[in-house]
């Protein structure tokens, strides 16, 4: 048997196939269906036991998804377990609520009341990225059409982007030209983008909030020099921007920050409701600017749900909970409550930078303060240590504390980092009892150095995308 996802490799040998219970009157196979029904309660307890020997989310500082909600968000989820994200007739309230949460969004990043904004929920931002390239890759194609141009060989100019941006690349067939990361700035240096782009760039892609440090991309830096290069060429370069983190820290935290709709170039936006939009896991947003920027052609509209609602999605069937929760957030805490969450956020980061800083030994990329509250460091050059960041990663671990260790991307893949994403949740008082377990980790290397410091492949670094 192999899985995609299997976590043993068929050549080990299991140390046990089956489930006993405390009360051994059953056993319960664990890779085949059980021939015999059983107690939910027992089988609760099997599952339940299982799942307590995962990490604690609360602790894992990897992630950049929700890990503390409200009551009341446990309580609207199973109101809505049984609707269906899709059946918009069905449950037109849910639709609702959807279509309101876009109208928030559209606001929230300044579009204009003139225009027709159109947005959706998606799964997340990963399907947002999809949704929002193709538009690009669309859009292209008609323009190039129409003026009777090849449109063999499409590509989309991005700066050092998450993984979604990749995918989206090879599964639609898209050339991805990624502008190496800066070794200054390790953001997308705007004087190189022109290089990069020619008339078959169906668009660039600015990070809010980049996955490997924290940073904001320049957004308008970035539309200004497209805007020079459409005077020079004429050709008309529209920007996306994946807000996945930074759409719900920027508006709140940086207002003045020119990055959204405020921006003519801006032509969609996306962000992660389930990131700092304090949703629990499982929903993204995408907002076009006007619904021209989403080609009809990409709409579909099916009658065989009682209705003839047009969707714009990579799957069909989708829950209802977390747009349901994703409301109730945006009402629950309101401009005032997300400000005040995401400034707590920073200055925890803030925090623990400054304590990080004053060990000695590491080199702060992002303290907190430039993008998202998230905290990045790697190791000072010229100290000699008998140890590594992915040993802290290991050793951080034995007090239940997740951060990633990891190299950056081409350009500066040599440099390996760590970082603490700082969320709604972690408060001021874990954030000291964390800064005081790295203490104690580089007293124990001190008095117990490594004799043979980890590399990548063997440190558990954590999911960090
Ligand atoms: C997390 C992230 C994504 C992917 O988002 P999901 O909601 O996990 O699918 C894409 N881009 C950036 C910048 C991110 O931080």
């Amino acid at each position: 048997m192999t899985s995609l996802y299997s976590s043993h490799s068929d050549d080990q040998p299991r140390i046990r196939d089956e489930f006993v219970p405390l009360d051994f009157d059953i056993k319960i196979p664990k890779y085949h269906i059980p021939e015999d029904q059983h107690d939910p309660a027992k089988i609760y307890r099997f599952v339940a036991d299982e799942l307590m020997l995962d990490g604690r989310a609360r602790q894992n500082l990897a992630t950049f998804c929700t890990t503390f909600e409200d009551k009341e968000v446990r309580d609207l989820m199973d109101l809505s377990i049984r609707k269906n994200m899709i059946d918009k007739d069905e449950y037109p309230y849910t639709a609702e609520v959807e279509m309101r949460c876009v109208q928030m969004l559209a606001e929230l990043w300044h579009a204009s009341r003139s225009h027709k904004t159109i947005g959706t929920s998606t799964t997340g931002s990963s399907e947002a990225a999809m949704l929002a390239g193709l538009a690009f890759k669309w859009s292209w194609r008609s323009r190039r059409e129409k003026q009777g141009q090849s449109t063999d060989r499409p590509n989309l100019v991005t700066g050092p982007v998450q993984v979604c941006w990749h995918k989206f690349a090879r599964y639609f067939d898209v050339e991805l030209r990624e502008i190496p990361m800066d070794p200054t700035r390790y953001t997308l240096p705007p004087e190189k983008l022109a290089r990069f782009c020619d008339e078959n760039t169906i668009g660039v892609v600015a990070t809010l909030g980049l996955t490997f440090t924290g940073h904001y991309d320049p957004v308008q830096t970035i539309s200004a020099v497209l805007d020079e290069l459409e005077s020079q060429t004429g050709w008309n370069i529209p920007i996306h921007v994946d807000a996945a983190s930074g759409g719900f820290v920027a508006p709140f935290l940086n207002p003045e920050v020119k990055w959204d709709f405020r921006l003519p170039r801006v032509r969609s936006i996306n962000a992660s409701g389930h990131k700092y939009g304090l949703a629990p896991i499982g929903v993204g947003w995408v907002v076009w600017r006007e619904s021209n920027d989403l080609p009809e052609d990409l709409i579909f509209r099916v009658n065989y749900l009682g209705g003839n609602m047009p969707t714009f999605a990579l799957n069909f069937s989708r829950p209802g909970g977390q747009v349901v929760a994703q409301y109730y957030n945006l009402l629950r805490f309101g401009r005032k409550g997300y400000s005040s969450i995401m400034s707590d956020l920073q200055d925890i980061a803030l925090f623990i930078a400054a304590k990080l800083g004053q060990m000695g030994i590491f080199k702060l990329i992002h303290r907190g303060d430039e993008g998202i509250p998230v905290v990045t460091w790697t190791l000072q050059d010229g100290i000699p240590l008998p140890f590594n960041l992915y040993d802290l990663t290991h050793e951080l671990r034995t007090r239940g504390w997740q951060v990633p260790a990891y190299s950056l991307p081409k350009n500066l893949q040599n440099t390996v980092v760590s970082r603490v994403v700082v969320r709604y949740g972690f408060t001021m008082d874990m954030a000291a009892a964390f800064i005081e377990d790295v203490i104690r980790a580089l007293d124990y290397f001190r008095r117990h150095a490594p004799a043979h410091p980890l590399d990548e492949k063997e440190c558990h670094g954590f999911n960090h995308l």
